[in-house]
Parts: structure tokens; C-alpha cells; sequence
């Protein structure tokens, strides 16, 4: 099935045509074409979202919620056909797609429909100057969003809902990886009755469709979620522009374990934790640190966990871990057990590619533990992104802060304690945007989300993305 762009509210072919090969990772064959769109599509896309952003950001916010929730309600109506093809283009099981990223795309329409009705701006009245300030929020005017491959729509849709509920008009494209359901998208929101030219998706490689965004003068605001090396270039692009950026990058996250948690919730979330979406989540909590008194116990009531992990086809119910996502992406998780042994490191299990009868030229690798005797390993330095956990234990609270901070990364942390005193100093000195304490990926949209560090600037969620897609301008009346 070949994909097309969606511009002006039209499916169209890239002017370029140009096309790369779609890949499923669940049986590594080629089932279907994505343009790789160049800048006259992007330009195309502007044009069309420039034509459209005075009547929509003049739409009133009612309209502008009914039909965000009707978008919400149409992926809800269509959440099987989503999760399917959520789950071929990229490897991940079919159940999670139904569970987590389709309702949670559906519900991103859905929260900043609702959002913008409730966004309120501030007002100073300059007691003794008999003046009056408020707050104008306008919305930028054509903004760009650039999304990543492992949660496809759940996070094109987190940029898109609130850039188009405060008012902006979008050029958006969606990883090359992963184009399908964002190419879906467009049939539902024109069938919600989204004017034409508020939302244009373009598809196509970073370094040519990418590019043509964060390059053009008059997209003035690009929100981009990936890695951290393309956020950084995507800021070295934007900077001489002064566009308005908000970059959600790569993390190398802590999970904090100690002997006071409760143990058996402990356990079962830090296998979710590690090996959800193939341990292809930017918040999967990858470097587990245990206090030492019940490391041993630990290591091997996870291991015994993981083992048992059925990695399979992604359609197939009993499947935990389905494929990932490409095969250079498989490639590169390979090299880094390599590296593992290398430095030493001990593989408690896992390690392996794995053939899946019927489908043994899918991308599939097995859960791997990998025991480090050093935090200050590549391992447990560098981003794998893979279903890839290293265990190592500690002995102080000093001790295991000092090594959950020594990363580059500062996206998000996980804490087990019942020890209230521990989990505020630990909350206040942990270097991330988002520390979890006795659960994960715990999600309420209204809270912020993003990094700090070379994961990351600027938050997203609840009424910081609706900030971010807006211009705050003060106006000062004297009476
Ligand atoms: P990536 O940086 O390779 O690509 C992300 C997007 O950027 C894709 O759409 C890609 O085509 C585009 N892109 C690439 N080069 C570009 C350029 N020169 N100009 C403009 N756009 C360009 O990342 P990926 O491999 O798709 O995703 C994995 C990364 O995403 C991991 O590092 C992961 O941690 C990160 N991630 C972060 C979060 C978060 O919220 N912080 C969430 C999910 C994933």
C-alpha cells in the first residue's frame, strides 16, 4: 500500500516522485511505497497552511473542540484498522497498539479540544499607576512538527493536537520509518470536518523532507521529537532564524530500586518498564540500579521474568515482544551486546536474534540483561534504545544519585521506596524532567513533559504546549 501526502485537505503524490521502499518489521518484507517529498511538497504544504491559518485561527474555540473531538471520536470508531497498521509498519504488537497508542492518539485530540476552552491568560492590574496589563495569546501562524518511529501516531498526534487547538496551521511529517497511520490521519480529519490546508502531512526522509521544514523562513515554530543529535542540528538550522523551538530528545534512563519497595509491583513494572514497545520507548527506564541487600534475589526473579517473555509475531495475541523496528535499527542494538562483552559486562540472558517460524527475516531480538561492573560503561552510557536493560548494584543513596546523573541524558528517572524523606531528596536531585516513584509511564496529559539536559528543551503537555504554540503578548492600558 503506497502512501501519499495529505496537502490542502488532498491525498497527493510527491511532486519530487520520488519513492522509498516501506518495510514491515514483522516479516522484513517490502509492502508498500512512501514519497520522499522534497521542498516544492513542502512548500506546497506551507502554502496551503498559510491560505488556511486567518480563517482557522479566527474559528472560534467551540468549533475548533467540536471537531478536534470529532477526530478523536473517528479514531476511536476506527481503532482496529489503526492498531493493525500501527502494528505492521512498525513491529510492535497489535494489543498495544490498541491499548495504549491509538487511544492514547485519540485521546490527544480529545484532551487539547478540551484544553483550549480552558486556557486562560494572565492580567496585572499596576496598583498605583492606574494601568491595567493582559495577556494576549496568539497563535504563531505555520508550524512545523517532525515525529519519530516508535510510538508513530500517539506522538505526531500529541504535536498536532495542541498546534492546531490554539489556532496554528501545520506543515507536519512523521517518520519514514513509520508513515502509515499518519497517512490515515488525513481521511479522518477530513471526514471531521477539519478545513482543508490546517494540517498538512508530508512524507519523507529526514535529510530532504526534514530539512525543507526546519529550513523554511516561514515556519516559525518546529516541535520535534527524535534524537539528540537531530535535535541539535535541527537547533543549529533554527537558531540563525530565531524559531521557536521545542525539542524532545534522546534519554538513558535511571530505574532506582530499594530493599524497601514493594516488592512483587517493583518487579512486574520494571519488566514493563524495560521491555515495553521492544524497550523502544523513549522513557523505558534502561539502567537498573538495586541496593545491594536484595541485588542477588532481584537478578534472578528478573531474569527468570524475562526469560519467559514470548517474543513473536506482532499480531499474535500471546506475543510480549514483538519485532523492532528496522533492520539497521536491529543492526545497531546487536553492536551494543557486542560492545557489552567487550567491556565486560555479563549477559544475565537474552543476546540473540531470534527466527520466528514463518516470518525469519523479521527483525527480532530476545529481552537481554546484561550485568555491568562499571555505570561508567558505553552501555550504560549511551542511548541503545532496544529491548537492552544493564542491572548493576549499589550501596548509598550518594552513591546510586551520583551514578543515575552521570549521563548525558536527563529525560526521566524511576524510584521504588516507601521512604517518603528518600523519594523528596532523591525527586529534588535527580537531573530529569520526569521522576516516577513506585510506578511508570504513569500519563496524565495535563502534566508537563520533557528533559533536561541532551534530552531535551522546552515541555510539552497540558497548557505548556499550548504556550508553546502560542505568542504571549502583553498589552498595557493606562485608564
Ligand atoms: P531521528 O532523530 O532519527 O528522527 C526523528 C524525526 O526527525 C524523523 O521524522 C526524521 O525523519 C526526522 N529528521 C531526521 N533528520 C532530520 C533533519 N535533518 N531535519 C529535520 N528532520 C529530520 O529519531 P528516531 O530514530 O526516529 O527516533 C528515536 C529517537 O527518538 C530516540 O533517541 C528516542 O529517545 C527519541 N524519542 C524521544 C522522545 C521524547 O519524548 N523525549 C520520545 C520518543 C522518542
Amino acid at each position: 500500500m503506497s502512501v501519499q501526502n495529505y496537502i490542502n485537505g488532498q491525498y497527493e503524490t510527491p511532486s519530487s516522485n520520488e519513492w522509498l521502499d516501506n518495510f514491515c518489521p514483522a516479516t522484513g518484507e517490502v509492502y508498500g511505497k512512501i514519497p520522499n517529498s522534497s521542498k516544492v511538497d513542502v512548500e506546497n504544504a506551507y502554502i496551503a497552511a498559510k491560505s488556511a491559518f486567518p480563517s482557522w485561527s479566527q474559528t472560534t474555540l467551540e468549533e475548533r473542540s467540536r471537531i478536534l473531538i470529532k477526530i478523536s471520536e473517528l479514531l476511536e470508531a476506527n481503532l482496529q484498522r489503526f492498531a493493525e497498521a500501527e502494528s505492521k509498519d512498525n513491529g510492535k504488537p497489535v494489543l498495544l497498539a490498541k491499548e495504549v497508542d491509538i487511544p492514547r492518539a485519540a485521546s490527544n485530540f480529545r484532551f487539547f479540544g478540551n484544553a483550549i476552552t480552558q486556557f486562560a491568560s494572565e492580567s496585572h492590574e499596576s496598583v498605583g499607576h492606574d494601568a491595567l496589563n493582559f495577556t494576549l495569546r496568539q497563535p504563531i501562524g505555520v508550524v512545523g512538527c517532525i515525529s519519530p518511529w516508535n510510538l508513530p501516531l500517539y506522538l505526531f498526534t500529541w504535536k498536532i493536537a495542541p498546534a492546531i487547538a490554539a489556532g496554528n496551521c501545520v506543515v507536519a511529517k512523521p517518520s519514514e520509518v513509520t508513515p502509515m497511520t499518519a497517512y490515515l490521519l488525513g481521511e479522518i480529519c477530513t471526514e471531521a470536518g477539519l478545513p482543508k490546508g490546517v494540517l498538512n502531512i508530508v512524507h519523507g526522509l529526514g535529510t530532504t523532507t526534514g530539512q525543507a521544514i526546519i529550513e523554511h523562513p516561514d515556519i516559525k515554530a518546529i516541535s520535534f521529537t527524535g534524537g539528540t543529535a537531530t535535535g541539535a542540528h535541527i537547533a543549529k538550522v533554527a537558531a540563525p532564524m530565531f524559531k521557536k523551538l521545542s525539542l524532545e530528545l534522546g534519554g538513558k534512563n535511571p530505574n532506582i530500586i530499594f530493599a524497601d519497595c514493594d516488592y512483587d509491583t517493583m518487579l512486574k513494572t520494571t519488566v514493563r518498564s524495560s521491555f515495553a514497545n521492544q524497550g523502544q520507548i523513549c522513557l523505558c527506564g534502561s539502567r537498573i540500579f538495586v541496593e545491594r541487600s536484595i541485588y542477588e534475589k532481584f537478578k534472578t526473579d528478573f531474569v527468570q521474568k524475562v526469560k519467559a517473555l514470548k517474543v513473536g509475531h506482532p499480531s499474535e495475541s500471546s506475543t510480549n515482544i514483538g519485532a523492532l523496528v528496522s533492520k539497521p535499527h536491529l543492526e545497531k542494538v546487536l553492536d551494543y551486546i557486542e560492545i557489552a562483552k567487550q567491556e565486560n559486562g555479563t549477559i544475565l540472558c537474552g543476546g540473540n536474534k531470534v527466527s520466528v517460524k514463518d516470518f525469519e527475516n523479521g527483525y527480532y531480538l530476545e529481552p537481554t540483561v546484561i550485568e555491568v561492573i562499571t555505570d561508567e560503561c558505553r552501555v550504560n552510557q549511551e542511548e541503545i534504545f532496544g529491548p537492552v536493560v544493564t542491572i548493576m548494584p549499589f550501596d548509598t543513596e550518594d552513591d546510586v544519585l551520583q551514578m543515575a546523573n552521570k549521563v548525558k541524558y536527563g529525560l526521566s528517572a524511576t524510584l521504588w521506596t516507601n521512604d517518603l524523606k528518600r523519594t523528596m531528596r532523591m525527586s529534588n536531585q535527580l537531573q530529569a524532567g520526569i521522576v516516577w516513584v513506585n510506578t511508570w509511564m504513569m500519563r496524565d496529559l495535563r502534566t508537563p513533559f520533557g528533559g533536561v539536559k541532551a534530552s531535551g528543551v522546552g515541555r510539552e503537555g497540558g497548557f505548556e504546549a499550548l504556550r508553546f504554540f502560542t505568542e504571549a503578548k502583553n498589552v498595557c492600558i493606562k485608564y
